[in-house]
């Protein structure tokens, strides 16, 4: 894992506003997601992680489980519309771009070359500008972020988010005024990209700091969302989350406790 500077200073941005690490949506693995759904609400384009999102950690193939609905999200946005950020391949450790371009073949998509990692505003610029220059540019609110990390991925996806205008009568496109009018939001009163966060694991990694990163999500959701909040991000579960796949697939993530409970009950 390289050092993320822009990752470990997340933390200090959560003191300001702790609602940066709270999900739209929470699904198992992308199987879940409902691109159809997505599609018809107004949504036109997807960012995916690499690591345990779409691959196992450092491998360049897509997890055999989700080649059906890779397809699907490749079909329904569009393969250009389709765009992997990782902190792995593209990024500046990713020396000659040799994982870029071999993830890029496998999965069909393109991968964002950047030099700041998530959830660097840096990196947030370069996405923008990644879906500024597509035939048919799509906008932060016509997003799909999806990731396994709340610290990185979720952040930065609601780092992109603005505040909600008042619909402007007489102008702009019916997308437009659909994002002005706070249907196709990811938190009431904001507008910004869809934050989708993928809690299976396909090999374990890093579960100190995802067991921190669950229990800062506790936290935000017990004692800093309001009821409002809270009954629209069950709205959005219920709009575009599918119920949960069959057995095969990621690890079930386990707390430290049970692990050690585990151990010595055997
Ligand atoms: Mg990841």
């Amino acid at each position: 894992m390289p050092f993320n500077l822009p990752g470990i200073l997340a933390p200090v941005h959560l003191i300001i506003n702790p609602r940066l690490v709270v999900p739209s949506v929470v699904v198992k693995d992308i199987r879940q997601l409902d691109f159809q759904a997505l599609y018809k609400a107004g949504y036109r384009g997807a960012v995916f992680d690499k690591d345990n999102c779409l691959t196992v950690p450092h491998e360049d193939r897509l997890v055999p489980e989700l080649t059906d609905a890779w397809r699907e999200c490749r079909e329904t946005f569009g393969p250009g519309n389709v765009l992997v950020v990782s902190n792995t391949a593209g990024s500046h450790t990713d020396v000659g771009e040799i994982e870029a371009e071999a993830v890029s073949h496998h999965l069909c998509v393109s991968v964002l070359r950047h030099s700041s990692l998530k959830p660097s505003y840096a990196c947030i610029k370069s996405i923008r500008a990644y879906f500024a220059s597509l035939p048919r540019p799509v906008r932060d609110e016509e997003l799909v972020v999806v990731g396994d990390r709340l610290l990185t991925d979720v952040i930065m996806a609601n780092r992109m988010a603005r505040k909600a205008r008042r619909q402007e009568s007489g102008s702009g496109s019916e997308d437009e005024k659909r994002a002005l009018v706070g249907e196709n939001v990811p938190t009431p009163g904001r507008v910004g990209p869809l934050a989708v966060w993928t809690e299976g694991l396909w090999k374990r990694e890093g579960l100190l700091l995802r067991t921190i990163e669950k229990g800062m999500l506790r936290g935000v959701e017990r004692w800093v969302l309001g009821p409002q909040e809270k009954a629209w991000r069950e709205s959005l579960q219920h709009r575009f989350v599918k119920p949960v796949p069959a057995e095969v697939g990621p690890v079930k993530e386990r707390g430290w406790a049970r692990r050690l409970w585990e151990r010595f009950s055997k």
